[in-house]
């Protein structure tokens, strides 16, 4: 670490994959110490309906506040708990966590719960012979309705097949609704569409960020929005950050939208549970 504060960057003469190991090493150390030392924290996202700007649901993500990195990002972190395998207790520790806030919401008279959670989960999770049971249980003692559970999973979780797809069938035997996240961006098989169960396809945000241009993506945002009315599917656009982007959304027939134009992730007691505006005023 000789390097360190000298202005000469590292990597230049350091052999990168060794580099790369190491702090693979060293941040999965720190995400068994982070589980222990109650670092974790879940914040939630606001998906709401297009035009009326009712709050349909939350997606639950981590957060991980390290004490003395500051927040470090879950696309960073997730995939190290994925390779070292505390990525099943940590995401059993986040569903629970997000099931037992979706109860508190709901036992609240005050205020409207939002109407289903969203959870993420990997690939590593989902191939645990155990996963299924895992929701059950957490559903069981938590007391949250399955149907107000969605599992965010990704297009490659599913392709790599073994457990997952057995996995997707038992929780929807439960009731819990299963979404295809990123969706685009992995192998996007139609016919992932017809073989395993889904509910809903969350559109990428890469398809997103240029649907107010006249290029491709839009094209393709369009036609998904039919692949899902054909195949009773909900659609919800991922990433929106502008009205205008909510505004050509709604028109080629998008009904859930989610992104920092309706919300951030925030904390829990920060989410405005209240009626909110239009989500599209144009
Ligand atoms: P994701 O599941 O696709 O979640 C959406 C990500 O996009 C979140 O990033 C969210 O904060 C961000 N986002 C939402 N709206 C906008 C927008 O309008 N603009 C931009 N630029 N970004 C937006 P985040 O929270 O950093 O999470 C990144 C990824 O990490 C997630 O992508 C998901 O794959 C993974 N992740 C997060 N929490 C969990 C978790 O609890 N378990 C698992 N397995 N993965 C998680
Ligand atoms: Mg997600
Ligand atoms: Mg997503
Ligand atoms: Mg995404």
């Amino acid at each position: 670490y000789a390097a360190k504060g000298t202005g000469e960057p590292y990597r230049r003469w350091s052999p990168a994959l060794d580099e790369q190991a190491g702090e693979q090493a060293r941040l999965g150390a720190e995400i068994r110490a982070a589980l222990d030392g109650d670092q974790f924290r879940v914040v939630y996202q606001p998906i709401v309906t297009a035009p009326a700007g009712r709050m349909a649901g939350v997606e639950a993500l981590v957060r991980w506040e390290h004490p003395e990195r500051g927040p470090i990002s879950p696309a960073y972190f997730i995939p190290v708990a994925e390779r070292n395998g505390l990525i099943v207790e940590l995401g059993a520790w986040v569903l629970r966590t997000a099931c037992e806030q979706m109860v508190r919401w709901r036992d609240d008279t005050m205020a409207t719960a939002p109407g289903y959670l969203s959870v993420n989960v990997s690939a590593r999770q989902l191939a645990r012979p155990g996963f299924p049971q895992t929701v059950a249980d957490i559903l069981t003692t938590t007391g949250l309705p399955p149907t107000h559970l969605t599992v965010e999973v990704t297009e490659t979780a599913v392709f790599d097949g073994g457990h997952a797809v057995q996995a997707l069938h038992q929780l929807r035997a439960l009731g819990v609704r299963i979404a295809l996240d990123d969706f685009g961006t992995g192998h996007s098989s139609l016919r992932l569409l017809r073989t395993v169960p889904v509910d809903t396809l969350k559109v990428d945000k890469s398809f997103i960020d240029d649907i107010t241009g006249a290029g491709e993506h839009r094209v393709i945002a369009e036609a998904l929005i039919h692949v899902c009315e054909g195949l009773g599917l909900t659609a919800v656009a991922e990433g929106v950050e502008t009205a205008e982007q909510a505004e050509v959304l709604h028109r080629i027939g998008y009904r859930l939208l989610q992104g920092y134009h309706f919300g951030r992730p925030v904390a829990a007691a920060d989410l405005d549970l209240l009626p909110s505006q239009p989500a599209i005023t144009a």
